[in-house]
């Protein structure tokens, strides 16, 4: 079996993990990623970005090659209480002048080109199929490559569990629950195209929402959702006729502009799954993204957190990069930030996911995770005063 050492593997390569190794890399540590799917393939996920996540891949010096496949600049975002229409216009700052929402397709590959342009050893498309121990601390990995049946071996300092909600590596190390939420929403969306590009819109009605992220190809993804437990009940055996019920309750003009245009591609559909908040590091092991934290897309803010917590557990890593107690130590200074930084959007989440509001408290809300946001943007920011990792 193929046998080699790193000073880091990171289990999953999309936003989490390529960004994580991409950084790990840049530091000049030896880096292994290891991801299942197939290069450039989708996952269930819309892509809104907010200011922090437009404001890393800026840093990253990515933006541009986000902007280069034709990802349209959004410079406001569009709040509908009803029939109330509230208009917000993205202020510049830190850099950033619009935010972008690049389909998966594109941010997930760009940031795993961008590990592997900078040393990363990149494994795709192989699983990790169980964790080295050697009872005292995780080891490393194994894994088999897709396509070949070929297995393999590889050992680290740390492993890196970047591998979404239904994390091998969380699983594997046991890693408690600090947060568990209870709301849960669902969510339908698809691709259409001529809708206005320059403005993200959310719209609210009791119990559902919707919204419209502009991306690249000249389409926008239109959502529509609701509680989980009403999208089961309501849910009849054709998802369009579904898709359309809701969304023609939440944003009603919405529903006749998409009426106009052929969808491009299926629905897809995402039946919830309430959040939590995992403690994200231990003896030989971390976790990034999803596998630590997720909580419901209907704050759109997954992504943005995923690179924003990809830059502090890489920074922390490379204060400490062959292990032991130092590298134990730095590693939680890294979960302690995320917990600060988590905790407030994790709360409002879970309020809007509940579907249990009026128009009043919805708006009272969506403040509340305007102003949580400044925190992120601002903690981002000052790493670049900070003396480099
Ligand atoms: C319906 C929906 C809509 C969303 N909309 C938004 C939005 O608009 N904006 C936003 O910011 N966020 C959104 N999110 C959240 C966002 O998708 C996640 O927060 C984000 O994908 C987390 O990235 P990640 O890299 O941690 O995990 P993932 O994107 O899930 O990637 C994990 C990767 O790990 C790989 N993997 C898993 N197990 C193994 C293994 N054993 N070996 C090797 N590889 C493995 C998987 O193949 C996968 O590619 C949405 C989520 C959902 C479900």
């Amino acid at each position: 079996m193929d046998h080699q050492h790193y000073d880091a593997i990171v289990v999953g390569g999309r936003c989490a993990g390529a960004a994580t190794a991409m950084l790990l890399a840049r530091g000049g540590l030896r880096v292994l990623v290891v991801e299942a799917a197939r290069p450039g393939t989708d996952t269930l996920s819309t892509h809104a970005l907010m200011r922090g996540g437009v404001l890393q891949l800026h840093r990253w010096g990515l933006l541009d090659a986000v902007v280069a496949a034709r990802t349209p600049a959004i410079l406001a975002t569009e709040f509908a209480y009803g029939d109330e229409i509230e208009t917000v216009d993205i202020r510049p700052g830190g850099g950033i002048s619009a935010l972008r929402a690049p389909r998966r397709t594109v941010l997930d590959p760009l940031l795993l080109e961008a590990a592997r342009a900078a040393g990363a050893e990149v494994r795709i498309p192989a699983r990790v199929t169980r964790l080295l121990t050697d009872g005292s601390r995780v080891r490393g990995v194994e894994g088999i490559e897709r396509g070949t049946g070929m297995r393999f071996r590889a050992t680290a300092a740390l492993t890196i569990g970047a591998d979404g909600r239904n994390s091998t590596v969380a699983q594997a190390v046991d890693a408690p629950f600090r947060r568990r939420g209870t709301a849960s929403g669902a969510v339908v969306y698809g691709y259409f195209p001529g809708l206005p590009r320059d403005r993200y819109r959310w719209a609210y009605r009791p119990e559902v929402a919707a919204g419209v992220v502009p991306t690249g190809d000249g389409l926008a993804c239109v959502w529509a959702g609701t509680a989980s437990a009403r999208f089961a009940q309501q849910r009849s055996a054709s998802l369009d006729a579904t898709y359309l019920s809701l969304l023609t309750e939440a944003a009603p003009e919405l529903a006749r502009s998409i009426g106009a245009a052929p969808r491009v591609g299926p629905l897809r559909a995402f039946p919830g799954q309430p959040g939590w908040i995992r403690g994200c590091t231990g003896p030989g092991w971390a976790l990034v993204g999803d596998a630590g934290y997720f909580k419901d897309p209907i704050t759109a803010h997954g992504i943005t957190d995923a690179l924003r917590d990809a830059e502090l557990l890489a920074r922390a890593v490379l204060e400490a990069p062959r292990g032991g107690q130092a590298q134990l130590d730095a590693l939680a200074d890294y979960e302690r930030m995320r917990d600060r930084l988590s905790g407030p959007l994790f709360d409002i989440t879970e309020r809007i996911t509940s579907y249990q509001w009026d128009l009043g408290e919805l708006r009272e809300r969506l403040l509340e995770l305007s102003q949580a946001m400044r925190p992120e943007v601002d903690a981002l920011l000052a790493l670049d005063r900070a003396p480099a990792a």
